[in-house]
């Protein structure tokens, strides 16, 4: 047992006997790719109905036992987060708007009736993970250590009703440069026969069955030689890609970005549409047809998109594919100025350029 951490826990430590080798870890961070190998450690805390939230503790990384009855498998109440853990030049551990994350946790564990995390237990998960696992954060360029919280319903009962008994658990995934050839624009597929969320729905929630969901139409997407999926609403109005936001870029620089509340709100739009916003660029946010994007298109007055998220930060839309028509964006100054938004986005994260908004939280 330990002293009690900033959050007044009392983390339980066991450290992983069968730790990987340093030779093996960096075998790995050579060439990580995205999701595939998880740090010697992961973290949990257990919550009831009637302790509230305890038991927090780190343990060596591996299978979790669960009950076949367990609610989560039947009902799917779970729910997660994405956050990436930086490493800067003096060697330092930080990760960009943690408490943003910790907040969206809360209100998706709202809407999936499940309890919500204080979020000082949230950054404390972090830390202490990073504690043990700091040096699977890797070094080079574009890198980072991508962790993943999340929360799901445990108890072993089949009545339909919110889950006695939950877990939240944290681990972590070393995750290559998303781009490793530089940014690339990504063609995009209109969804028109699959819905992602509706008005009342858990779009807003990041909640495992709206990517369950998004796969099939992901999948036509592939089908069609684009690599990601634009869902709407109502048949009209634009909602957002399978795991990104999108924003459309007019010709006098206003960003114009879909208003709704059956998205994900995207962590990475926010700060993105803030930094624009910082270099006097017009930002509105509102209910955005389909038909205004290919209007737009045709006149002149929308000069492109882009796609963002914490995984690939920001990356420009070159095409967007639908059944029966085609928008194709060619001109230069959207992408450029993608471009030098996510640069100054990633020079923030990886402490190469001022946080004057104190977005970076060293772990
Ligand atoms: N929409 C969806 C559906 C997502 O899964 C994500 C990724 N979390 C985003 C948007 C972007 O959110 P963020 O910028 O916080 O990663």
């Amino acid at each position: 047992l330990q002293a009690p951490s900033a959050a007044g826990l009392v983390w339980n430590v066991t450290r992983n006997a069968e730790a990987k080798s340093d030779a093996e870890r960096e075998a790995i961070l050579a060439d990580p790719g995205f999701g595939n190998h998880f740090t010697d450690h992961m973290v949990d805390v257990c919550w009831s109905e009637k302790g509230g939230w305890h038991r927090p503790r780190v343990s060596p990384y591996g299978p979790i036992q669960l009950d076949p009855a367990a609610a989560v498998l039947h009902y799917a109440q779970e729910i997660f987060e994405g956050l990436k853990a930086y490493r800067h030049a003096d060697g330092s551990i930080h990760t960009f708007r943690p408490y943003e994350n910790a907040a969206r946790l809360q209100r998706s564990a709202h809407r999936m009736a499940l309890p919500e995390l204080p979020a000082e237990v949230f950054i404390d998960s972090l830390r202490q993970l990073i504690a043990v696992d700091g040096a699977w954060v890797p070094t080079a360029d574009e890198t980072s250590l991508y962790l993943r919280p999340f929360m799901f319903a445990k108890e072993a009962f089949l009545g339909v009703r919110p889950a006695k008994k939950v877990a939240y658990y944290l681990i972590a995934s070393p995750a290559g440069a998303y781009f490793p050839g530089g940014v690339q624009p990504v063609n995009i597929w209109l969804s028109t026969d699959y819905a992602r969320a509706g008005k009342g729905g858990t779009g807003a929630a990041k909640t495992g069955g709206n990517y369950a969901s998004s796969l099939l139409p992901q999948a036509e997407a592939y089908e069609k030689g684009c690599q990601q999926v634009l869902f709407l609403d109502e048949g009209e109005y634009l909602e957002e890609l399978g795991g990104m936001n999108v924003v459309l870029v007019r010709k006098d620089g206003t960003l114009l970005t879909p208003e709704s509340d059956s998205i994900l709100e995207g962590i990475t739009r926010d700060s993105i549409l803030r930094l624009a916003a910082d270099r006097g660029h017009r930002v509105e946010q509102r209910r955005i047809t389909i038909g205004e994007w290919r209007e737009g298109a045709a006149s002149g007055d929308i000069v492109g998109a882009f796609a963002c998220g914490t995984a690939a930060v920001v990356v420009p839309i070159g095409r967007l594919l639908a059944e029966d028509f085609e928008i194709v964006h060619s001109g230069p100054e959207a992408e450029e100025l993608a471009l030098s938004l996510r640069d100054e986005l990633t020079g923030i994260q990886y402490g190469r350029v001022e946080d004057r908004h104190g977005w970076m939280l060293r772990l």
